[in-house]
Formats: C-alpha cells, sequence, structure tokens
C-alpha cells in the first residue's frame, strides 16, 4: 500500500515511511491511495473475537508491506496489554437506542492511547531495522503530549519534544506530560494556544534542512498511522451492535477530526455507517463550515472541554481531499487561502461533505447539564468533551440505528469540570495516585520558531 499526499508533490511513500515522517513534505497530508475493502463476512466474522485480532484484520493491508505478520501482532498485543479493560473499547449503554464506546481505559486515560501505544511499539519495531534515530516534536492541547510521553519515555533512538499551551491545559493532563523523569522526555510550555503551538511545528516541519538533520518525526493526530489505529474500534462497536446487518451512527466530540477521520475510513472500507455526527465545543469552526460552507478560522475560546479547543482542524484537509475526489491541487488551493482566515467550500464539496456528516455545537452551560443530566440518569459520571459528544447524538438519535457517542477521556482528567455539574470530583484510578507527588520538569518556549529550534538543537540527547 502506497500513500500520497493530500496536495500531491510530496514523495508517494510505504506505510512506515509515511508514519515516521508524519506530515507530508509539501505540506499536505498522507492518505492510502487506495482503501482496502472488508467484504460484509469479513465484518460479520469480527464478532466475539478478541480486540487485538480484529485490530490485526483492519490494519494488515494497510500495513502489509512495512511489517510483517509477526511483527504486526506483536506490537499490537504490547501496545493494549497495559490497558486495563479486558475488551479495550467496552460498549456501555445510556439509554434506548444510544450507547457510550469507553476510550479512556489505556495508561493515559483518553482515547489517544489506542493509537499512540500502538505507534510507540511500530516506531521501535522500524527504527532498530534501519538504525535510525530520531526527535519526536509534537503539538498538544493536552491528551497527544501525555499519550506520547507515555508511549516514547524511555526509548532507545528517540527524543521526545511535546509543546502545550501554557496555562489551557487541565493540572492532569499538565502532569503527566511533566512528572516523566526519562532523560528523551522533554515538556515545552508554549506562550500561547494550541494553535499557535500546531503552527510552530508545522514551521518546523517545513524547514527541510532542519528536518533532516534532526531526523524529525511527527506523532500528531495528522500522523496516518494514528488514524490507522482508531479505525479499529469503529468496527467492533459496530459489530457488537449488529452489524453488518444493521447500520450504526456515531458521534464523535471532535477537535483536530482524526477521530471522525478515522470513522470515514472504516465506512470507506465497508463498515455500513449511517451517521458521522461531529460535535464541538463554543470552538465550533466544523459545524459553521458545514452549517454556511464558510471555513473561517475563528479566536479559540478556552473552554472545559480543553482537548477540543481548536480552530483549525487539521485532519478536515483528509475530508476535503476526499470531498474534491482526490484533488490535490484543489485542496492545495483552499489551504493557500486558509493562510489568509478561510475558505469557501465549493457546492460540490459541501454536498458530498453533508452526506456524510451531521454536526452541532454545545455551549459551555449545556456541556455542565449533560454531565449533570447522565449522572442522574445512568449513575454514570462522564467528561466534557463525552458531554459534548452525548449532547448532540441526543439531538440527532433514529429510531432502529443505533447511536454510538465515543467516550473519549475519563472523567477523572477533568475534575474540575466535573465538579461544577455534580460536586463532585471524580477519583484518578489508584495506579495513578502518586501523580500529584512527583516533581515536575518543564520549559517554558517563545511562540517563536527560532526560539523553538534552538531549544531542541540544545536539549536532543542525540
Ligand atoms: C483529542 C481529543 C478530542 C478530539 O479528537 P480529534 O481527533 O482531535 O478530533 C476529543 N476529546 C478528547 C478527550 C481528546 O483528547
Amino acid at each position: 500500500m502506497n500513500y500520497i499526499s493530500t496536495r500531491g508533490t510530496a514523495p508517494i511513500l510505504p506505510f512506515a515511511e509515511a508514519m515516521m515522517t508524519g506530515l507530508a513534505r509539501d505540506g499536505g497530508l498522507y492518505v492510502p491511495h487506495l482503501v482496502p475493502q472488508m467484504t460484509p463476512d469479513d465484518i460479520a466474522g469480527l464478532e466475539g473475537v478478541p480486540y487485538e485480532e480484529a485490530a490485526y484484520r483492519v490494519m494488515q493491508p494497510f500495513v502489509a508491506e512495512s511489517f510483517s505478520e509477526t511483527e504486526l501482532r506483536d506490537a499490537i498485543r504490547r501496545a493494549y496489554q497495559g490497558f486495563r479493560h479486558a475488551a479495550r473499547a467496552p460498549l456501555v449503554q445510556l439509554g434506548p437506542g444510544h450507547f457510550l464506546l469507553e476510550l479512556f481505559h489505556g495508561p493515559t486515560l483518553a482515547f489517544k492511547d489506542f493509537a499512540m501505544q500502538l505507534i510507540g511499539q511500530l516506531f521501535q519495531i522500524a527504527l532498530s531495522r534501519e538504525g535510525r534515530r530520531i526527535t519526536i516534536v509534537g503539538a498538544t492541547s493536552g491528551d497527544t503530549g501525555s499519550a506520547a510521553i507515555e508511549a516514547f519515555r524511555g526509548l532507545p533512538n528517540v527524543d521526545v519534544f511535546i509543546l502545550y499551551p501554557h496555562g489551557r491545559v487541565s493540572e492532569v493532563q499538565r502532569r503527566q506530560m511533566t512528572t516523566p523523569d526519562e532523560a528523551n522526555v522533554h515538556a515545552l510550555a508554549i506562550d500561547g494556544t494550541f494553535d499557535d503551538a500546531q503552527a510552530r511545528l508545522k514551521d518546523l516541519f517545513n524547514d527541510h534542512a532542519f528536518r533532516d538533520a534532526t531526523g524529525l518525526a511527527g506523532v500528531n493526530s495528522i500522523n496516518w498511522a494514528r488514524v490507522l489505529a482508531q479505525v479499529v474500534y469503529y468496527f467492533t462497536a459496530a459489530v457488537s451492535l449488529g452489524a453488518p446487518h444493521r447500520a450504526v451512527s456515531f458521534t464523535v466530540p471532535t477537535g483536530n477530526f482524526g477521530d471522525i477521520f478515522a470513522g470515514t475510513i472504516a465506512r470507506q472500507m465497508g463498515l455500513p455507517i449511517d451517521r458521522l455526527v461531529i460535535a464541538t465545543n463554543q470552538n465550533d469552526i466544523l459545524d459553521r463550515a458545514l452549517t454556511t460552507g464558510d471555513y473561517r478560522v475563528g479566536r479559540v475560546e478556552p473552554s472545559i472541554s480543553p482537548s477540543m479547543d481548536i480552530q483549525v482542524s487539521s485532519n478536515f484537509e483528509r475530508a476535503l481531499f476526499y470531498a474534491h475526489d482526490g484533488d490535490a491541487g484543489a485542496v492545495a488551493q483552499l489551504m493557500e487561502e486558509l493562510k489568509s482566515g478561510g475558505f469557501r467550500i465549493s457546492q460540490g464539496a459541501l454536498q458530498h461533505l453533508r452526506e456524510l456528516y451531521d454536526s452541532g455545537s454545545v455551549s459551555e452551560p449545556e456541556t455542565i447539564a449533560t454531565i449533570a443530566r447522565v449522572r442522574a440518569a445512568t449513575e454514570q459520571i462522564v467528561c466534557p468533551h463525552t458531554a459534548v459528544g452525548i449532547e448532540v447524538a441526543s439531538r440527532h438519535l433514529r429510531p432502529g440505528t443505533p447511536m454510538v457517542t465515543l467516550a473519549t477521556a475519563h472523567p477523572a482528567k477533568f475534575p474540575d469540570a466535573v465538579e461544577q455539574a455534580i460536586g463532585l470530583r471524580p477519583a484518578l484510578p489508584p495506579h495513578m495516585g502518586r501523580l500529584f507527588d512527583l516533581p515536575e520538569r518543564v520549559s517554558r518556549v517563545e511562540n517563536d520558531k527560532d526560539a523553538l529550534k534552538s531549544l531542541i538543537l540544545e536539549r536532543r540527547t542525540a
């Protein structure tokens, strides 16, 4: 399987190279040149198999030339052995026809672990095979950073630098990034928003000299391997609810559009997904874009669901690529226009997007009210991102089609928001109890490419 860039002028790469590169050299994102198909029989065959087996069957065709069967199976097994639920991604029922897919049983309590733990394993295999060293630089609104650090801490041949917006992540998120004491882990607090962090990251990747000198590698949600790992749980959830014999809808709390784009791929592979519903908080660029056809960047308003406080939704570029029938020139043109604040989506592309996605946005008071309402109705405590999803999903329930809302993080990661809603602070799972006792290690850095470059060059252990 070869991977091509959404902007059409970067080298075509096999899976392992696309994974280690992250962002394509033309600034675009890698997508598979063909999407492998699963037949209804293949899908029915996933019923009752362990998560790891389903993961192998769904991902294998995408990675076959880069990893052998044994390598992929071993990587999957090691990736998910630290999860604290035997089902890995269990479904629980919330109400009639409405289910929650719990994606927070991994080591850092957010769905990011599904992809990050796996790519940690795959990077290790690829690097030791080639005797290569790399410098991972990632930008995070909170959960990607902790998941990346957890996946790469202490690995030989890798330095991991994580940029997070200073003062805009929760305390648990920050401590997960600043307390690991391995020398190859570097937490950087940037003076700016997540969008600034992501823009500086793109600056580094577009600086080809720096990129080659440091062996720069990206693990942000634009990394194709991360999207792929997330495709798996759409299959396991839908099969549990009757696919391929019955269609299922999904509502996805959305920021950078990675998780919901994985659902898009599952659908293209043949999984009968009826609706994919984009749920956003007050940072609602995607909801506005689908409603009005105008993709226009606003100001990031900090919210109680900080992992979705994003205006530039990077993976949306992949959806645009498909909405333009793979016309990389058209995508490159839109991304050029985005530099000056936004673009209008063409009628044809908009129609294509609306056939795939519904959307909705949720205010802060609605988020709080949803956490309280879910607790009262089910005794379950949900995180604020999940609450955004549940509220939007409840506006899109259709009799006869099960709705699955992705529960993207554990409520204990966001205790302040939960406390506002129900007057209780959810406890961290026991294995994380020491988080508040460990010393923190972090460097402040200006929102400036050169400052960042020199810090990385100085701190690398390579
Ligand atoms: C990252 C994250 C999201 C948003 O996911 P995207 O793939 O960026 O759209 C939602 N909720 C939580 C808890 C997250 O960590």
